[in-house]
């Protein structure tokens, strides 16, 4: 029997359009004499996902105009000197949109550093004052990985009104506030949300019921073929590397759905890498631009 390819929901691609637009946006503001959003990254230690992804930030920041920062401290910087510094970024008007990567080192109290920052400046949408409006349906910063994740799905015509949406994982950074995107009574969203966790029973068949599966667990390839319906789009959050000795580098990097099994199956999927990581910064981006065009908070 022939089977269907599914559509490949390609992230790099809807991201490179965004940044796009993005960019044509900055060049107008700068046209018009004035000065780019800025977008600052603090940073503390040494650890390398950390760094990487705060490199990318800083050079995808730049390729659209933005003005980019990175405040690089030691691992033993203190919990008073970050909180300095954060009093620094939200004070600077230079500055539209500042992130402090996670995670910091576990003598830095995290929520308290992420309470400190303005909300009007926390275009990570980390903040509790953004993750409240966020669930009353105000003006807020989205979380980046869900916004971007909306956008895949919007962007890729995945229809969402009256589809069954299961969520599986429930973090504050991802699962959850895309279970709130996800049910919103709008014209890109209206799903009805199922949200999985590590106490869920029967996941195989809640998962198996879903028209939009979203996984977001931190466990390798752990969605398999009997867990997703026929025609089913699935997004892929999860990103890992294995082991692999058949590789020239040594390893692979999987997502938490087994995508060679489980794209026999589905209507749309993401790949991992190139599907829902683009998205993250381009999300950023998107939340810096917003910051500075004073969207969310109006004065
Ligand atoms: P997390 O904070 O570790 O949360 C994992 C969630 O999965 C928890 O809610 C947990 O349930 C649930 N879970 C764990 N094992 C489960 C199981 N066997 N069955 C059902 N639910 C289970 O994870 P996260 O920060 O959301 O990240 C998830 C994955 O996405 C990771 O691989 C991470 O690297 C990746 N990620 C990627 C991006 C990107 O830009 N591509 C961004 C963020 C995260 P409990 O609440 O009951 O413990």
């Amino acid at each position: 029997m022939e089977t269907k390819k599914p559509i490949l929901i390609d992230g790099r691609i809807i991201a490179k359009e965004i940044k796009k637009e993005l960019a044509q946006e900055v060049s107008a503001l700068l046209d018009g004499g004035k000065r780019p959003p800025h977008l600052v990254a603090v940073i503390v230690g040494e650890d390398g996902a950390s760094l990487s992804y705060v490199a990318s930030k800083e050079k995808q920041s730049r390729e659209i105009g933005f003005t980019s920062s990175v405040y690089r401290f030691p691992e033993t910087l203190t919990e008073a000197e970050l909180l300095k510094t954060v009093d620094f970024l939200n004070e600077d008007p230079e500055v539209d949109g500042f992130i402090v990567q996670l995670p910091l080192p576990k003598h830095i109290d995290e929520q308290k550093i992420i309470e400190r920052i303005n909300p009007r400046k926390d275009v990570d949408g980390f903040h509790p004052t953004n993750g409240g409006r966020m669930m009353y349906n105000m003006p807020s910063f989205v979380p980046a990985t869900p916004m971007g994740i909306m956008n895949l799905l919007n962007r890729s015509g995945v229809e969402t009104v009256g589809k069954n949406c299961v969520i599986v994982g429930r973090s504050n950074i991802v699962g959850t506030p895309m279970a709130i995107l996800m049910s919103r009574n709008n014209a890109q969203a209206n799903s009805t949300v199922t949200l999985c966790h590590s106490k869920t029973k029967n996941i195989k068949e809640v998962c198996a019921n879903a028209d939009i599966l979203i996984v977001a667990i931190g466990k390798p390839e752990f969605i398999k073929e009997d867990m997703v319906k026929e025609g089913a789009a699935v997004i892929d959050v999860g990103i890992h590397r294995i082991d692999d000795s058949t590789k020239e580098k040594g390893y692979r990097i999987v997502g938490d759905v087994d995508f060679e099994n489980v794209s026999k199956k589905c209507s749309y999927i993401t790949p991992v890498p190139g599907g829902v990581g683009p998205m993250t910064i381009v999300s950023l981006l998107q939340n810096t631009l917003k910051a500075y065009k004073n969207e969310i908070y109006i004065d």
